[in-house]
């Protein structure tokens, strides 16, 4: 079978198409092929002809933590937001790898369920947040996750449980060895509804008012190095505020890199490529990327 045939079995594959509609930087060239499949089977099915037909497989959660390179995306490219079943039962969030951080915390909150709180603003979908280990204000995925279901390359599906994800600070161990998350089941604690809604208005006015939300970005754009600060190391470096074509080092929040208006990927790389080669002779530390760059060179 080839891969346009699934087509006419009612998948939703397109071709060609700009990837910096998707991306939250607004930047970002095409991919050759793109997929927006609609339950598990559907991913099975596209997982199985892209194995078949040696087609390259990318996966993309709700593109919030990705730069992809102006010369886009060969081969095929799924996006997995129309996956979004949120499931509660007693203690226990079981979650599509589709559906939004953001609305998990909320539907957790709002069934009296503590423990995601730290997630209200974290703005990727459960799969980029287990595949990331995504974290803040103290909080990561690690701490919640009781089980992953994925789906290997090979087509075998499989549930890991907590330990099994190897997680540690923004890392996960389908980092390495590209299994598709599916889904993810949560343990969390009783607690009381409004407190749970009141702290995570609390955290997402702090989060309003450090980051640059009113411009597209990725969020912060480096780890963290141990006992060292990015933000106030860029500062130091002169370098907060500077902009290469469209993408500016944001003068709200130095970790931060925004769009001001037509940056292309190649803008976000050079600035990145700038800030680590200034960290780098200034300070000798090495900045390593959060942000995941893929695709390929213009
Ligand atoms: C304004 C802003 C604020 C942010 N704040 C935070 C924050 O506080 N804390 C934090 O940790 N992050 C933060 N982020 C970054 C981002 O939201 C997280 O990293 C999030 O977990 C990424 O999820 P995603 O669905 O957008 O992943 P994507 O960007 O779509 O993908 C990221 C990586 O995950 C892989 N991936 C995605 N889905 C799957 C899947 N189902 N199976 C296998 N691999 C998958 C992709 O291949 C890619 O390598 C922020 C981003 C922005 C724009």
């Amino acid at each position: 079978m080839e891969l346009l045939d699934l087509k006419e079995q009612g998948i939703d594959i397109k071709e060609q198409i700009p990837l910096s509609r998707y991306t939250f930087t607004q930047t970002g060239g095409a991919a050759e092929y793109l997929a927006f499949p609609k339950s598990t089977e559907e991913v099975e099915k596209l997982v199985k002809v892209t194995r078949e037909n040696k087609i390259p497989l990318t996966i993309i959660g709700n593109a919030s933590n990705l730069i992809i390179r102006d010369g886009g995306i060969d081969g095929l490219v799924i996006i997995l937001t129309d996956l979004k079943k949120i499931e509660v039962k007693g203690n226990k969030v079981t979650v599509d790898a589709g559906a939004r951080i953001i609305d998990t915390a909320f539907t957790a909150a709002h069934h009296g369920l503590s423990g995601m709180e730290f997630a209200a603003g974290i703005p990727g979908s459960i799969g980029g947040g287990v595949f990331m280990n995504a974290g803040a204000y103290g909080g990561e995925m690690q701490e919640v996750v009781e089980s992953v279901k994925v789906l290997t390359r090979d087509g075998e599906l499989k549930t890991y449980s907590n330990k099994e994800m190897e997680f540690s600070y923004r890392h996960s161990l389908v980092q390495d060895n590209g299994d598709i998350v599916l889904s993810a089941t949560f343990s969390l604690k009783p607690g009381d509804k409004l407190e749970i809604l009141d702290h995570m208005h609390y955290l997402n006015a702090l989060r309003q008012y450090k980051q640059p939300l009113e411009y597209p970005s990725c969020g912060s754009v480096f780890k963290r190095p141990t006992g060292h600060f990015v933000g106030p190391m860029i500062i130091k470096a002169g370098l907060q505020g500077k902009q290469i074509g469209g993408a500016q080092d944001s003068t709200k929040h130095a970790g931060f890199i925004v769009n001001k208006g037509g940056a292309t990927a190649t803008d976000y790389l050079n600035l990145i490529h700038l800030i680590q080669k200034t960290i780098k002779e200034k300070f000798d530390i090495d900045l390593h990327t959060e942000v995941r760059i893929i695709g390929k060179e213009k």
